[in-house]
């Protein structure tokens, strides 16, 4: 199998990148973030706080996230329901930082997120993938973009959106969630020795892609 592993920093596009490196080479894209999300929707609706982490655990373990492919789109199913449009909202985003950092909930996904790996050429995006999942991965991005970059390119698309929002809060934000990610005492966001650094704070989606490929290909 072909694995190629992106990490990187909330907003610098992993996800856009991720996908279409993998549409250009036929493989599957796997969102691990999105997984981290569902359990974090999971704890959301069970009424639990972030800070109880034996009822947050508890919640993880008898909730079940599973993927589905459909037109080559990431489905993350919550228990069998489709949870893709509940999930990418910032109290979502928030509790999901906030029990990433729990041991026994990252163990649930990257025991799934491996088994994956093994049987498809995949390109699988998130914080610890390079360091942890796949540490024997053939290619590593470590893919970042100035926060100012990160806190436009979120700025805008919550613009097009029609969502009210004040630039300098999302900076903020970007910065807190960088923070608790890169300094967490479990699996925190590194970029590992052997990754490939890829700043796209002046580069556009293609170039970036196109970057990425030429290092598959070499
Ligand atoms: O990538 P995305 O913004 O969807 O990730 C949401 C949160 O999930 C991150 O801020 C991080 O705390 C957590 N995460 C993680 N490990 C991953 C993917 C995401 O801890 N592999």
């Amino acid at each position: 199998m072909y694995n190629i592993a992106i990490d990187g920093p909330a907003g610098a596009g992993k996800s856009t990148i991720a996908k279409l490196v993998a549409k250009k080479l036929g493989f599957i894209y796997v969102d691990t973030g999105s997984m981290y999300r569902t359990l974090a929707l999971a704890c959301i609706r069970a009424g639990v706080s972030a800070e109880e982490k034996d009822k947050v655990v508890d919640v993880c373990n008898s909730v079940q996230v599973s993927l589905e492919y459909v037109d080559g789109n990431q489905v993350v199913r919550l228990n069998g329901e489709d949870v893709s449009g509940y999930i990418r909202n910032e109290e979502v985003g928030n509790m999901t930082s906030a029990i990433a950092v729990y041991e026994p909930v990252r163990e649930i996904l990257v025991k799934m997120q491996q088994k994956i790996a093994t049987e498809q050429d995949l390109v699988m995006d998130g914080r610890d993938i390079g360091s942890v999942v796949l540490p024997n991965a053939n290619l590593k991005i470590y893919l970042t973009a100035s926060v100012e970059t990160r806190a436009r390119r979120r700025y805008k698309e919550l613009v097009e959106k029609g969502v009210e929002c004040d630039i300098n809060e999302i900076a903020k934000d970007i910065e807190d969630r960088d923070y608790r990610d890169m300094h967490r005492e479990v699996s925190p966001l590194t970029q590992t020795e052997d990754a490939v650094l890829v700043d796209s704070s002046d580069m556009t989606i293609d170039e970036v892609v196109e970057k990425i490929i030429s290092y598959v290909n070499k």
